[in-house]
């Protein structure tokens, strides 16, 4: 790792504005914050694909990954972040070094051909060109190259030096955010401010889950300013320096960035969460006392109360009738952060009992709210080994799992209906109208009549007569073939 990255790091890893951060020894802090991995356990992604990550659904961006194929191929839009517009963003762009590239030094070769192709081909607002581990180690210098390119082409290409080997996803997210602080964040004025601009920093708006938000703020008269990154546009990046106010959503990855803005341009920032009923409201609620504190105008307050009361009352509304259908369900809820308890206090409302949440990736706040909320900690689980939750399952008889996709095997296997609440997930939840969304994807799942098909017992496990005589063959007999053992679909 070259010094330049080290530090970098090292300096990411103090994080002053992150309480579990600052309350680690000095020692400890210089490890990071991602947990050893565990031999044999599936890992998440490099610190590459968290900067690709956060960055690319900056639509009107191309983005440049310089290395061999896979790199580009395996971090390629793995969410499903969406557009309002450009679609430039969806193409995957990659210099593909071979090895012969690789032994004739022909990589920083390669890369400006590929900058200079990208300029006269989408005339993009800039280029954003990702370093990897491959072309970190063989000493491709890509900021002198993005140097050169900017010089020779106007078109601003932007080196985001996060090669994968530098360390987990979430160090990539937080990296990613140190590029566009050094590099894009306070490079173009806008045409105009208003006293309601904002940052969004951290919301990617997965399948359109921004679009479930906007028009709130836009009820309000709050202009979203600058987002990193959701359904951004390379200016409003560069832009963000203006805003008045700057919203974290769920991501502690990004709060370094928050933190720098507050102290270079003085905008303050809250942290706060868009999945549930109360806690939009309460987001809500910050945002604006924050912006009037900042220059809004006072009455930003009561328009804001009266858009909350008239939401909570359509939302409830609109829950009302799934009530019946879903009251008394139990679900086990495995997904991390603010989520957690969020979502825990939104189904609790519909009378859903929540039979244990994992608490991964939250911090001592978020489950300080699980508990305030569930009553102990007792169902509060940190890691969850597949075969665990498999038997917690079955042990707590939960009717459904809510999760990452990682885990909808599991509950196919304890014939659980799953639904997926992660960032992979298809259906967007966020806001008031998301919590109607979340509860009739429940409803649909867990009242599903297959469940009741696929739990019945399979008609050759039927009990076989003491004489060990087989039963005679019925039209519903599966064809001939070998016998499932239904230890297969108990071990997981
Ligand atoms: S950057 Fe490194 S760790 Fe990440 S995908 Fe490429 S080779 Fe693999």
């Amino acid at each position: 790792m070259s010094d330049a990255l080290k530090q970098t790091v090292q300096e990411a890893f103090n994080e002053p504005g992150c309480a579990t951060n600052r309350a680690k020894p000095a020692e400890a802090r210089k490890k990071g914050c991602a947990r050893p991995l565990t031999p044999g356990a599936a890992a998440g992604g490099c610190a590459f694909d968290g900067a690709m990550i956060t960055l690319q659904p900056i639509v009107d961006v191309a983005h440049l990954v310089h290395a061999p194929l896979a790199c580009g191929g395996n971090s390629w839009d793995n969410r499903g972040s969406a557009s309002s517009g450009p679609m430039l963003y969806k193409t995957g762009f990659t210099t593909d070094l071979t090895e012969l590239d690789i032994v004739m030094g022909k990589g920083e070769k390669k890369l400006y051909a590929a900058i200079r192709e990208i300029v006269q081909n989408h005339a993009p607002p800039a280029i954003f060109v990702y370093a990897t581990c491959v072309t970190a180690m063989i000493g491709d210098d890509i900021a002198a190259v993005c140097k050169a390119a900017t010089e020779a082409f106007g078109t601003p290409a932007i080196p985001v030096d996060v090669p994968g080997y530098a360390g987990s996803k979430n160090l990539g997210c937080k990296l990613a955010g140190e590029m566009m602080y050094r590099h894009v964040i306070g490079t173009v004025e806008p045409e105009r401010t208003t006293e309601c601009d904002i940052n969004i920093i951290g919301d990617y708006n997965l399948n359109g889950e921004l679009w479930q938000i906007k028009p709130l703020l836009d009820r309000l008269g709050i202009r979203i300013l600058g987002s990193l990154s959701a359904d951004a546009r390379y200016r409003q990046v560069a832009m963000m320096h203006r805003a008045r106010v700057t919203m974290l959503v769920c991501s502690h990855a990004l709060i370094g960035l928050a933190r720098k803005m507050e102290e270079t341009w003085g905008i303050p920032f809250f942290e706060g969460s868009f999945y549930g009923i109360s806690d939009t409201s309460q987001a809500l609620r910050t945002m604006c006392r924050m912006l009037v504190e900042r220059g809004a105008p006072a009455d930003l307050i009561d328009r804001c109360e009266a858009l909350i009361a008239e939401e909570e009352a359509g939302a409830r509304a609109a829950l009302a009738p799934y009530r019946p259908r879903v009251e008394g369900r139990r679900v086990l809820l495995y997904t991390g952060g603010h989520k957690s308890w969020s979502v825990v206090s939104a189904l609790q409302e519909l009378g859903i009992e929540v039979v244990g949440t994992s608490v991964r990736k939250a911090t001592e706040a978020d489950k300080a709210r699980v508990v305030q909320i569930m009553g102990d900690e007792t169902h509060m689980y940190e890691n969850m080994a597949p075969k665990d939750m498999y038997a917690t399952l079955k042990a707590a008889k939960a009717d459904i799992l809510m999760s990452g996709a990682r885990s909808q095997f599991v509950a196919l296997k304890a014939r659980t209906p799953w639904i997926d609440v992660n960032q992979e997930k298809h259906e967007p939840y966020a806001g008031y109208m998301g919590m109607v969304d979340l509860v009739r994807a429940i409803d649909r799942s867990v009242n599903n009549p297959v469940w009741e098909e696929v739990r019945r017992p399979a008609p050759w496990e039927a009990a076989r007569p003491a004489t060990g005589l087989r039963l005679a063959a019925t039209s519903q007999d599966p064809a001939p073939g070998p016998v499932n053992d239904p230890k297969d679909f108990e071990d997981c």
